[in-house]
């Protein structure tokens, strides 16, 4: 695609990169095929191919974006399914993330969208916050109807996405020793949202790792990886988050060394490996690099060091979800579905594979209607499938899903973990 940026314009790093972007773009259109927001909607605007030439108009002419243009890259998923069809390579991520932090600099959002936006991000990366709203959230469940109306829509989704009960707060260890010897030495990304609302995962994978022989730490004073906040267009907080945690996982580098930083909640991973293009102008870039580096998906970490022996197989189906973040953003595809194969668990994935739940951040809540049809398309093509159980590696599509379904939603590792010794997932508390 040609672009008509000029030399001023190119020196901002943010411009030049996606100047790069645009240039790569041949208009072929290919990625409207697999777009979530344009199989839905069938309108061009809501394609990638139609974003990316508002982009353009917006960042070459540096135009006020008007609230049509916002409308159309707010319906945005994040998902990338248009990054994996591309076939010129475009890095659609980069163009979405330029245009996010565009607009929160250059447009006013009605009051009730910036007071929403405000609320989530200074709420959802903290834990404890998170617990509190909660809380709140319950006790407004008997109102929820009054939040129907369309500019309440988000505070209705976020009362329905309250969990019924919150999990008591747990007391983590700072170091997990290894069973047996010594294989390697990892860091457990902490999160946010996950050990509020499912503990259990980070128990599962705590377990996991030990029985693979690796110590597992937690880095102090690390944050939220810092995707909630980008996606809402809030780059300097991303920037901020990013370079806490590239702090703290480089001093815990220099305490005995790292093999790998892992991540549980795939939506994260795709952050954290972003970190070294996010901070590429930083004094911490070289730092920042070689932490993205190390970033892992739990599944890279389990099929490099090995699964342990299956000593409790379990003859029962699993439909596995893959989530965007996974499949898209970390081209992370069959390892998850072939270490619960493995595992012994019959594996199967529903049609439809690439589309996107409707979870994606914070967009079941800021994007309902869509996120709630996505939702819905997602569980009827799990459902021809007639899972025992439905495995996803991410926290966010695993509380979008277990909405509106009755069968047992859990992470990937918690079924790795049973099969391979830990307590039954099924058993303890699932996401319903
Ligand atoms: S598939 Fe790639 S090259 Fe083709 S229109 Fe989409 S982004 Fe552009
Ligand atoms: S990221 Fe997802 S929703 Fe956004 S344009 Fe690409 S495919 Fe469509």
């Amino acid at each position: 695609m040609k672009t008509g940026f000029t030399p001023r314009q190119l020196e901002v790093p943010a411009a030049s990169s996606s100047e790069a972007e645009l240039r790569r773009c041949v208009r072929c259109g290919f990625c409207n095929a697999t777009c979530p927001t344009y199989v839905l909607l069938g309108d061009e605007r809501d394609s990638p191919r139609g974003r990316i030439y508002l982009i353009k108009d917006m960042l070459e002419n540096e135009r006020a974006p008007t609230a049509e243009m916002v409308t159309h890259i707010d319906r945005c998923l994040s998902c990338l399914a248009c990054v994996s069809t591309c076939p010129s390579g475009v890095n659609y991520m980069r163009l979405i993330d330029h245009a996010r932090a565009y607009i929160e600099d250059n447009y006013k959002r009605p009051w009730l969208d910036r007071l929403c936006r405000r609320v989530l991000g200074a709420v959802l990366p903290h834990p404890a916050r998170m617990r509190l709203a909660m809380s709140f959230g319950r006790l407004a469940r008997p109102l929820v109807g009054l939040f129907r109306a369309a500019p309440l829509k988000p505070v209705a989704a976020m009362i329905a996405l309250t969990p019924p009960r919150t999990e008591p707060r747990r007391d983590w260890q700072a170091v997990y020793p290894p069973q047996g010897a010594m294989r390697g030495r990892v860091a457990l990304l902490q999160g946010c949202a996950e050990p509020v609302l499912r503990p259990e995962i980070r128990a599962a994978t705590l377990r996991l790792l030990n029985r693979m022989g690796l110590e597992v730490v937690f880095a102090r004073d690390e944050v939220c990886c810092g995707a909630l906040v980008h996606h809402m267009g809030d780059e300097a907080g991303a920037i901020a988050a990013a370079r806490r945690n590239v702090e703290a996982w480089t001093r815990e580098r220099q305490i005995a060394g790292l093999d790998a930083i892992i991540v549980t909640a795939s939506g994260c991973g795709t952050s954290l490996k972003s970190y070294g293009h996010l901070l590429r102008n930083d004094p911490l870039a070289e730092a920042a690099a070689e932490i993205s580096n190390l970033a892992a998906d739990i599944s890279e970490v389990v099929a490099r060091f090995g699964l342990p022996p299956v000593t409790q197989p379990q003859a029962l189906t699993v439909a596995y979800q893959c989530a965007c973040s996974l499949q898209h953003g970390q081209k992370i595809k069959d390892g998850p579905a072939g270490l619960l194969a493995a595992a012994g668990f019959a594996v199967r994935t529903p049609a439809e594979a690439h589309l996107c739940c409707g979870s994606a951040g914070t967009y079941n809540i800021l994007q309902p209607g869509i996120a709630t049809q996505l939702r819905d398309r997602k569980l009827a093509n799990l459902a021809r499938l007639s899972p025992d159980i439905i495995a996803s590696g991410n926290i966010g599509c695993l509380t979008q899903l277990g909405q509106a379904t009755s069968t047992p939603l859990v992470h990937t590792v918690q079924l790795l973990d049973w099969a391979t010794g830990g307590p039954n997932p099924l058993t303890e508390r699932t996401i319903q």
